[in-house]
């Protein structure tokens, strides 16, 4: 009723109190949505969202998507974003991580078909795996090992597409896929062990800046603000359904990286070399031509930019 009044969607964010969840959440919140946040704060916390309760168009819940979830009302999109997301925490329970990818998956696919929702999968550029192919766009296959301990999230990930599509083929299922490469930004975990939130804490504490192998393994980093707004236009898009990379396509190695964000902290780090973890990817940048043409998305936020407000954020 309150949809035909005044149009506003109501919306359900899986993994809501996420990182990137909660900044969905509050954008969504901000375009005057209707928006149910859904999670088991396995990875997510209540501070992330803490603001976000004195909305009258926010609701929580602390549920997990691997159990069938019953709801009496309507949701017009559903985001699934529920999966712990950082190596670290993704590879703590490897067993969790892919039922959430499939059992939860099927859940949330079965809703979807149910209430009549268009449904946002968050995959991620690691279902390229360690690409062989530079940079990946998506017509890539991927060089995934089925049987590593990134497996989980690798082939996790990888069926949650397949399910994704068969929904759409069989059953006609609204769908939309995203790849999101590496993001950054407040309301990353401290303990998530990725790499911007490990060199921010360690600089900031003047302690040892760990890199992993010798430190020429390269990624690219995307500021959370134009990863969600890519999220936003694929959701609204009509007739295009992705896979679609959201990233950002500039190359950094970790040693460029640690050395940039000594530098904005002012610290006095020394750069530690470590093992590098089995099947680390050796290097990853999207190709974001389908983006630009089919979303007209690119990001705007500077490696530089983006960093200062993360430093700000893990100082407070
Ligand atoms: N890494 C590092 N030091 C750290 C944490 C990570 O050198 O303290 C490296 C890691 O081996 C990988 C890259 O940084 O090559 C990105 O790691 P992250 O866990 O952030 O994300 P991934 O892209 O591997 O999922």
């Amino acid at each position: 009723m309150i949809k035909e009044i005044n149009n506003m969607k109501k919306i359900l964010v899986t993994g809501g109190a996420g990182f990137i969840g909660s900044h969905l959440c509050e954008f969504l919140l901000e375009k005057g949505e209707k928006v149910t946040c859904l999670d088991n704060l396995l990875t997510g916390s209540k501070n992330n969202i803490e603001k976000l309760f004195s909305n009258k168009n926010f609701y929580f819940s602390k549920m997990t998507i691997n159990n069938p979830i019953s709801y009496n009302g309507k949701f017009d999109q559903i985001y699934n974003l529920a999966c712990p997301a950082s190596p670290v925490h993704y590879q703590s329970d490897p067993i969790n991580t892919i039922k959430t990818n499939t059992i939860g998956v099927i859940n949330m696919l079965e809703l979807a078909e149910k209430k009549n929702s268009r449904i946002l999968q968050a995959s991620t550029s690691e279902v390229y795996g360690d690409p062989l192919e530079h940079p990946q766009s998506e017509s890539y296959l991927g060089n995934v090992n089925t049987i590593g301990p990134r497996s989980c999230y690798d082939e996790g990930k990888r069926v949650a597409e397949t399910l994704f599509s068969d929904f759409h083929r069989e059953k006609g299922v609204d769908i939309r896929i995203a790849r999101i490469f590496n993001t950054y930004g407040p309301n990353m975990a401290e303990d998530d062990g990725r790499v911007i939130s490990n060199f921010v804490l360690q600089a900031l504490k003047n302690e040892a800046i760990t890199i992993y192998g010798n430190g020429e393994q390269t990624r690219s980093f995307c500021y959370v603000s134009d990863t969600v707004d890519g999220l936003y236009k694929l959701m609204n898009k009509k007739d295009f359904i992705g896979p679609v990379n959201l990233g950002n396509p500039i190359e950094f190695s970790m040693n460029k990286l640690a050395k940039k964000i000594v530098d904005l902290t002012n610290s006095n780090s020394n750069l530690i070399y470590g093992e590098l973890p089995l099947d680390d990817p050796k290097k990853r940048m999207p190709d974001i031509i389908l983006a630009r043409d089919k979303l007209d998305w690119k990001p705007k936020v500077h490696l530089s930019d983006g960093l200062k407000k993360t430093i700000n954020y893990f100082k407070e």
